[in-house]
């Protein structure tokens, strides 16, 4: 029997977009998970296994080796902070911005702004580095709120259009970081299959040559 792959995606952009890189592999999932409850998805290929989770489960499910790859926002990764993980690919799909947000510019002379943020990990690192003493607190979305109802003077989020902070009145400030998704494998897994991962990760790679070249 040929070895069991199992890949981690989250609902969504990321699931949308990836499948195509999927079926470049000749990888095709036999359910729906826009319509399907399960959360394990069958493939054309009875060796190859899809796992539906929360974006940000995603680095944890391949750290420890529930999956041996995975899709994730850098974003996500940025906050998960890589360990137990390759990051061997750069996918170009989900692209976006981490950004410092907010209603108006911050004064450099500020005391201790309040930031809100499900990217903690990130945000306490970006304002160390500018020099700047912060308070963070944590939310798990609609970040765009907390300026508004006075629970923080600045957000950092994931910015696309920028639609949504100029629907809630908050600016772009500053780019924390450039995000796109990228393909994770789990260490032990490039060891111990590693021609199988390897073959997967070349496949993948030459989709997206073919995606951007056709862009
Ligand atoms: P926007 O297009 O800037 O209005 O983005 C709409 C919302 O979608 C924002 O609140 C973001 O948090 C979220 N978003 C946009 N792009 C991404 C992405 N690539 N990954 C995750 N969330 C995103």
């Amino acid at each position: 029997m040929s070895e069991q792959l199992t890949i981690a995606l989250s609902k969504g952009r990321i699931f949308k977009e990836t499948l195509p890189l999927l079926a470049h592999a000749g990888i095709e999932p036999v359910d729906d998970p826009e319509t399907s409850r399960k959360l394990i998805l069958d493939t054309n290929h009875d060796d190859v296994k899809l796992v539906i989770i929360r974006a940000s489960d995603v680095p944890t499910y391949v750290q420890y080796g529930a999956a041996d790859l995975g899709v994730a926002g850098k974003d996500v990764l940025m906050e998960h902070g890589g360990e137990g993980l390759y990051e061997p690919l750069d996918l170009r799909i989900a692209c976006c911005r981490l950004m410092v947000a907010g209603r108006e510019p911050w004064s450099e002379q500020a005391t201790r702004l309040r930031i809100a943020t499900k990217y903690v990990n990130s945000a306490r690192r970006y304002f160390a580095g500018r020099g700047l003493q912060v308070e963070i607190i944590k939310l798990y979305g609609s970040m765009e709120l907390a300026p508004l109802v006075g629970l923080s003077d600045l957000i950092v989020d994931v910015v696309d259009t920028g639609n949504t902070l100029k629907a809630n009145g908050l600016q772009p400030l500053e780019t924390i970081a450039d995000i796109s998704s990228r393909l994770v494998v789990n260490k032990a897994s490039m060891k111990r299959k590693h021609a199988r991962v390897q073959a997967f990760i070349d496949q993948i790679a030459e989709a997206v040559r073919k995606q951007e070249e056709a862009a």
